[in-house]
C-alpha cells in the first residue's frame, strides 16, 4: 500500500531523520475549516486516531497501526466535557499538548486536530446520539450519559475528518461496542478498528488517567489484571460458567484492601449484555475504584 501521497506526508519524509523537521511537517489545526481543508486536498485512505491527549503508548499504538494502513493519518485531541458527569475529572484531566505534538509527529501522523470547547460546541449546539441498550450498563450505567457524549463527539469528529479507517483501543471495549452499533445504525461509512490494550510492564493497561495514582495507590492498581488473569487461567482450564467467572473476578479485587469494586462483568462483547455462559469471544470486564481514580479493563476469552 503507497505511504507517501499528499503533502504532508511527503514533506515528513523529505525532512529526513532531524527531529525537528519531523515535527514542523506535521500540521496541527484547531479549527474545523482548517481540517476540512487538509482532508480535501486527500483522495487516498484517511486513518483517524480520536483520543483526549496525554498520549501514552496505547494512543501511539493506534497511530502507528494506522500509519502502516493508510495513506494519510489524522489524530484528534479533545477533551470532551459531554461525556464528563458533573462530579467527574473534567477539569483537572491531565493535558500536556506540547509532549502530545511532538509524540504523533513521531509515530507518523499527518494532522493533528486540536479544537477548542467552543469550535466543537459552539453556542446554540443542541444535537445529540442518543445510545440504546448497547450504552446502557457497565460504564453506562456507572457514567449516566457518558456514551451520549461519547458517539456525539466521535461522530461531530467523523464529520469533519471524513476518515477510511478510525482506530480504537480495546481496553475501552464497551466504547468500542458503542461505536460500532453507531456506524451501522447510522449507515457511516468509516470502518472501526479494534487494537489491543497496551500495557505497563505488570499487566497494568495503560491510561492517561494512571498518572492520578499515588505509588501505592499505583502498586494496588495491579490487581485489575491480576483478577482477569485468574478469571482467564479458570476459562482455559474449562470453565464456563459466568458466574464463577465473576465469583473468581471478585475475590481477587476483594484481597486488595486499595480496590472498591465498581462491577465485574462477562458480557457478549457486541450487546454487552451479560451471559451466563462463557462462550468463547465472551468479554470479562471489570471497573474498581482506587483511591478517587476510576480504572477499568477487560479480556476476550478466545
Ligand atoms: P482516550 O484518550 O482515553 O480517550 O483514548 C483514546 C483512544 O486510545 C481510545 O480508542 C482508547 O481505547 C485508546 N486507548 C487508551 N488506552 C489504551 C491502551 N492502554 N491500549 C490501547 N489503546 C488504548
Amino acid at each position: 500500500m503507497p505511504r507517501t501521497s499528499g503533502l504532508f506526508r511527503t514533506e515528513r519524509l523529505s525532512a529526513g531523520a532531524c527531529q525537528t523537521d519531523r515535527t514542523i511537517s506535521m500540521r496541527s489545526v484547531s479549527r474545523i475549516d482548517e481540517a476540512r481543508e487538509w482532508r480535501a486536498r486527500l483522495s487516498g485512505s484517511v486513518g483517524f486516531v480520536p483520543t483526549m491527549g496525554f498520549l501514552h503508548e496505547g494512543h501511539l499504538s493506534l497511530v502507528r497501526r494506522a500509519r502502516k494502513e493508510n495513506e494519510a493519518v489524522a489524530a484528534s485531541i479533545f477533551v470532551n466535557p459531554t461525556q464528563f458527569g458533573p462530579s467527574e475529572d473534567f477539569a483537572r484531566y491531565p493535558r500536556d499538548p506540547e509532549r502530545d505534538t511532538r509524540l504523533l509527529s513521531e509515530a507518523g501522523c499527518d494532522l493533528l486536530f486540536a479544537p477548542e470547547v467552543e469550535q466543537m460546541y459552539p453556542e446554540g449546539h443542541e444535537t445529540f446520539v442518543e445510545m440504546g441498550a448497547t450504552a446502557a450498563p457497565l460504564e453506562g450505567a456507572r457514567r449516566p450519559g457518558h456514551f451520549r457524549g461519547v458517539a456525539t463527539v466521535v461522530l461531530k469528529l467523523f464529520n469533519v475528518i471524513r476518515p477510511t479507517r478510525a482506530y480504537f483501543g480495546r481496553k475501552d471495549a464497551q466504547q468500542l461496542a458503542v461505536i460500532r452499533r453507531m456506524i451501522r445504525d447510522l449507515h457511516h461509512p468509516a470502518v472501526i478498528v479494534a487494537c489491543p490494550t497496551v500495557r505497563e510492564a505488570d499487566g497494568l493497561a495503560m491510561s492517561s488517567r494512571n498518572t492520578y495514582l499515588s505509588p501505592e495507590e499505583r502498586r494496588a492498581a495491579t490487581v485489575l489484571h491480576r483478577a482477569l488473569s485468574a478469571a482467564r487461567d479458570r476459562w482455559t482450564n474449562g470453565e464456563r460458567d459466568a458466574a464463577e467467572l465473576r465469583r473468581v473476578m471478585r475475590e481477587t479485587l476483594d484481597s486488595e484492601p486499595l480496590a472498591r469494586i465498581d462491577y465485574v462483568s462477562v458480557a457478549d462483547p457486541d450487546t454487552m449484555r451479560e451471559t451466563d455462559v462463557a462462550a468463547s469471544g465472551a468479554l470479562i470486564s471489570l471497573a474498581v475504584k482506587i483511591g478517587d481514580t476510576h480504572l477499568i479493563d477487560n479480556e476476550r476469552m478466545e
